[in-house]
């Protein structure tokens, strides 16, 4: 994207399991049990964490669920593939979702147009045609506090009958306690996606968000705390700007940069010289200070009106029930 950094936001995370967690690992390992949280080993100890992926996944999958409620088929549905005719979608509304990632694009074949064509939740996150612009760190144990392992039974169940089904019976551990750090970037942001990773940090602090499997088991809810908060610019800025602030007329045109601008501007702390860039740490009041600008998030979902790109008309016929 762009091929040059703009503006970025950093931010660190710490991340403090309220319920046991329970995160599959897809490996049969020595421990016996055949899901666990992935463990690895740092300076000769075990170590669980969580990787970057799956915290990446459920941040997405929350922000959709959030633009999908603010604008109907404001995002697309990332892993809808158009061709596999066995897919069907519950609701007849969704059945035009395809992912971004599958479509052809509206104008020429260029990142710039993908971008362009792509839904708020790839913009942000990526999808088949480009990497996105949020990235997201494996979160490891803070030394000191660590996390504890509790090893639970389960019965299987019979999806028809919901009776027990006699011989299955598997084991889970998971996670109890303990405080996690990751660090989140948001490279070259547009200042809806600012927003947007923001709403995403307060339902972390309020512990809307689980994590792991068996979320439906009561486990996986986690409460975040920001430690560490700052935007840096390439150039000096005197108030909170984003891409389209700092982009080329050329380049607002070919990205589909959202034109949104806080009202009133956001100020900024005075800044620190980092090499090149001009750093600014909002890690005090972040949440209040960047407040004016949660409506730039429903704003661009109106805006934009949802995925677009060309999906064949075949392959959509042949998902029709
Ligand atoms: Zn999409």
């Amino acid at each position: 994207m762009l091929r040059r950094t703009l503006c970025q936001a950093d931010v660190i995370l710490e991340l403090e399991p309220v319920d046991p967690i329970l995160i599959k690992s897809g490996y049969s390992t020595v421990d016996g049990p055949d899901m666990v949280p992935v463990v690895t080993y740092r300076s000769g100890t075990q170590e669980y964490y969580f990787p970057g992926s799956s915290l990446k996944g459920v941040l997405r999958s929350h922000l959709e669920r959030v633009a999908r409620t603010l604008q109907p088929g404001s995002v697309c549905i990332p892993y809808y593939d158009p061709k596999k005719r066995d897919y069907s979608v519950p609701v007849a509304s969704e059945r035009g979702a395809f992912g971004c990632g599958y479509r052809v694009p509206s104008g020429d074949d260029t990142t710039a147009c993908r971008y362009s064509d792509s839904c708020a939740a790839c913009r942000m996150f990526g999808s088949l045609n480009f990497g996105g612009r949020f990235s997201i760190s494996d979160a490891y144990p803070i030394r000191g506090s660590f996390p504890t392992l509790e090893q639970r039974n389960g019965v299987g169940i019979d999806r028809f009958t919901g009776g027990t089904v006699p011989g299955v019976l598997f084991d889970l551990l998971t996670l109890t306690g303990g405080r996690f750090r990751t660090s989140i970037r948001l490279l070259n942001f547009e200042l809806w996606q600012l927003a947007a990773l923001n709403l995403l940090l307060v339902d972390i602090m309020d512990e809307l968000i689980a994590i792991g499997s068996g979320r439906s088991r009561g486990l996986g809810r986690v409460r975040g705390k920001v430690i560490d908060y700052k935007v840096s610019y390439m150039g000096k800025v005197g108030q909170l700007a984003g891409l389209y602030q700092l982009a080329t007329d050329e380049e607002r045109v070919a990205y589909g940069l959202h034109d949104w601008t806080a009202d009133p501007a956001v100020e900024l702390p005075d800044p620190q010289r980092r090499g090149l860039r001009w750093q600014f740490d909002l890690t005090a009041d972040w949440d209040k200070r960047l407040a004016p600008l949660t409506p730039s998030f429903e704003a661009f979902l109106q805006w934009h009106g949802g995925p677009k790109g060309k999906v064949s008309s075949d392959s959509y016929e042949e998902v029709r029930p």
